[in-house]
């Protein structure tokens, strides 16, 4: 954000309404979407310019400052062009609607399926994932966790799905320093080990047998309250962990689909770290060493690499099972302040 003053060409200049509505929902392996936050209230009282305009459904322009030799400043547009963009306007409901709804028949059909949402901190991410918050409570029920066990839930009562037999269970855990926590265990370290046939275990991770939507609500109480008391005790240690999210199909005990819903810690670029303490910096250094190792994982699934480099980082080793595989779908939403 910078402010609105000193770019007078931004005030009254009229970018298109967004009239489109979205209506088709593209089948891909990879989508990567675009969700932009609506200003809060300081960005609002210091008249901060804003300087994303998405005109379409899936084009985002942003208005980049500049200042010429003779100081005047001025404007450089540049567009770009996403899968779907979404505008402040849009709801979790909506973002839901096109990013994770599509995959969820996924893990039906013996997938796997992963959600991420990534941007630097304080972009909606937690709010899109884990669900609005008014005052200090989140309502979880409406995040992306939640919205997608809704339809997993309806889908299993569908005939096709209802004659498997299939269970439901969750896990909720966290990658924090290349180290993972048990959200459902009162944040017990775990071990990610890879047994003789390449499968990545965390072991001893709990996995929770769920019923029905409320089940998995309470869940993500539960896991969201061992994120946050942390939060306060650790500097916004929440924000600088990945939280994990996941629902797993087994039938007889085994294996049948897994949706893996991921709340990244906050990207950082060095200018904002770099009067940080050690212990600061370093916590950033793994978190974007995890993140560019995801975005090489990303890259050899979208164009269907044989080598999957998983082993670069934690968070990329154990979700191994989610870049692998020929019903393997992933979306990116990627969120903007
Ligand atoms: P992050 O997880 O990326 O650090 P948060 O999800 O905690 O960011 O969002 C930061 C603040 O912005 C929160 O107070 C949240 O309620 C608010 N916020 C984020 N996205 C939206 C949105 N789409 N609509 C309304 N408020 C939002």
């Amino acid at each position: 954000m910078y402010p609105r003053k000193e770019y007078p060409q931004m005030v009254g200049f009229n970018f298109p309404k967004k009239k489109e509505v979205f209506q088709l929902i593209d089948e891909h392996r990879i989508c990567v979407c675009v969700r932009k936050r609506p200003l809060n209230k300081k960005e609002t009282l210091m008249k901060d310019l804003d300087v994303i305009t998405i005109p379409s459904k899936d084009v985002v322009m942003v208005h980049e400052p500049k200042q010429k030799v003779d100081l005047t400043r001025y404007l450089e547009n540049q567009t770009f062009r996403f899968d779907y963009a979404f505008d402040d306007m849009a709801s979790n409901e909506m973002v839901y609607r096109f990013t994770a709804r599509p995959l969820v028949e996924t893990i039906f059909e013996r997938g796997m399926a992963t959600c991420f949402a990534y941007g630097q901190t304080g972009s909606g991410k937690t709010h899109t994932m884990g669900g609005d918050f008014s005052a200090k409570n989140q309502d979880c029920s409406k995040g992306i966790y939640a919205l997608a066990a809704r339809d997993v839930f309806l889908m299993l009562k569908k005939p096709n799905y209802n004659k498997l037999e299939l269970q439901l269970y969750a896990t909720f855990f966290e990658i924090y320093s290349g180290k993972v926590f048990d959200l459902l265990n009162r944040k017990t370290k775990l071990r990610v080990l890879e047994d003789g046939k390449q499968q990545v275990q965390v072991v001893g991770l709990q996995e929770r047998e769920v019923k029905c939507v409320e089940d998995i609500l309470k869940l993500i109480e539960i896991g969201n309250s061992c994120r946050t008391s942390s939060q306060t005790s650790a500097n916004a240690h929440s924000s600088r962990s990945h939280a994990v999210f996941q629902i797993i199909l087994r039938r007889k005990g085994k294996l049948h689909g897994k949706f893996s819903l991921i709340d990244l810690a906050g990207n950082e670029r060095g200018a904002d770290t770099s009067s940080a303490d050690r212990q600061t910096r370093l916590e950033g250094a793994e978190i974007n060493k995890s993140l560019l190792a995801l975005k090489e994982c990303i890259r050899a699934l979208g164009r269907n690499k044989p080598h999957t480099p998983f082993r670069a980082s934690k968070l990329t080793q154990v979700l191994r099972d989610s870049f692998i595989g020929e019903n393997s779908r992933t979306c990116m939403v990627s969120l903007f302040s």
